[in-house]
C-alpha cells in the first residue's frame, strides 16, 4: 500500500517538489518492486483530483477541475500523475492494482500541528485560542473516521477492481457547522476568528460512495461523527496533559 505523501495543504505548501517527487517518481519505483516481486499495489490517491469540484456529490467517473499551476497542484497533480502511471502499469504489465481516492479523514495521533482543520480546530479549542475559519466557513467537507477508512482500504486492496473508488464518509458539513461541533464537543468559549481563504480552496465535497458499496462488500463508514470526534478529542486532551 503506498501511502507515503504529505497529505496536509500547510505541508504540501512547504515541500511542494518533494510533494511532487514522491507522487511520480516514488509512485514508480513502488510499482517497479511490486512487479518484481508480483505484488499487488494499492495507491492511496484523493479526492484532490476532483479539485473543485463542478459536480456534487463527486463520483469516480468526474474529471475533475484541477487548476494545473496553483498552489495546490504539488499534490493534486502528482496524485493524477500517481494515478496514470498505476493504470499504466496495470495495463502493459498486468499488475495487479487498486486506487483509492480518499477523502477527508481525521482520528487519533494527526499531528497537533497538523495544519488541517480538524486537529486545529480541536487544539483551539481546548486552548480557549480563537478557531481560525478560512473564508466565510461556507465551504464544506465530509469527514470519515480512520478505523472507517482502513476497513475500506483493506477491502479495496483484496478487490479485482483497477479504475479508482471513493472512499469517505458522505456526512457533509460546512467549515463553520464543524467549528461549531468542536466548540460544543469541546465545552469551548473560544471565538471564531475569520481569516482569507487560501487560494482554490474546494468550495464542496463530498463522496458518492456507490462503487465502493457495490464493490466492496457494502462497505459503509460506521462511526458516527460525535463519536469520531469525542475520540478525537479525547486523545488531544491526553497528548497536551503529557
Ligand atoms: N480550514 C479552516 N481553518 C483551519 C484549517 C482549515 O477553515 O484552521 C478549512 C480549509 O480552508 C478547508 C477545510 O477547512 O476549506 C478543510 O481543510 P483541510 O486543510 O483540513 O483539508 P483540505 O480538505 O483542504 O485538504
Amino acid at each position: 500500500m503506498n501511502l507515503a505523501s504529505p497529505a496536509s495543504p500547510k505541508d504540501y505548501f512547504e515541500h511542494p517538489l518533494e510533494t511532487l517527487d514522491v507522487g511520480s517518481n516514488g509512485t514508480r519505483n513502488l510499482l517497479e518492486l511490486a512487479r518484481a516481486h508480483s505484488a499487488r499495489s494499492l495507491l492511496a490517491s484523493t479526492s484532490e483530483c476532483y479539485g473543485d469540484p463542478d459536480v456534487h456529490p463527486q463520483r469516480e467517473d468526474y474529471w475533475g477541475n484541477v487548476n494545473p499551476v496553483g498552489p495546490r497542484s504539488c499534490y493534486d497533480e502528482a496524485k493524477r500523475f500517481a494515478e496514470a502511471v498505476t493504470m499504466a502499469y496495470h495495463r502493459k504489465y498486468g499488475l495487479t492494482t487498486q486506487i483509492a481516492r480518499i477523502f477527508n479523514t481525521y482520528g487519533p495521533r494527526m499531528k497537533l500541528d497538523d495544519g488541517r482543520v480538524v486537529p486545529n480546530f480541536i487544539d483551539q479549542a481546548l486552548h480557549g485560542r480563537p478557531l481560525t475559519v478560512y473564508g466565510d466557513g461556507s465551504q464544506t467537507r465530509s469527514f470519515c473516521y480512520v478505523t472507517d477508512l482502513v476497513d475500506g482500504l483493506i477491502r479495496l486492496s483484496l478487490s479485482g477492481e483497477p479504475f479508482p473508488v471513493n472512499l469517505g464518509n458522505p456526512h457533509e458539513m460546512t467549515v463553520l457547522e464543524f467549528a461549531e461541533a468542536v466548540r460544543a464537543a469541546t465545552g469551548s468559549h473560544s471565538p471564531i476568528e475569520f481569516l482569507p481563504l487560501p487560494t482554490d480552496d474546494p468550495r464542496r465535497r463530498r463522496p458518492d460512495i456507490s462503487k465502493a458499496q457495490r464493490l466492496l462488500d457494502n462497505w459503509t463508514p460506521q462511526v458516527p461523527f460525535a463519536e469520531g470526534l469525542r475520540l478525537t478529542i479525547d486523545h488531544i486532551r491526553r497528548q497536551h496533559a503529557a
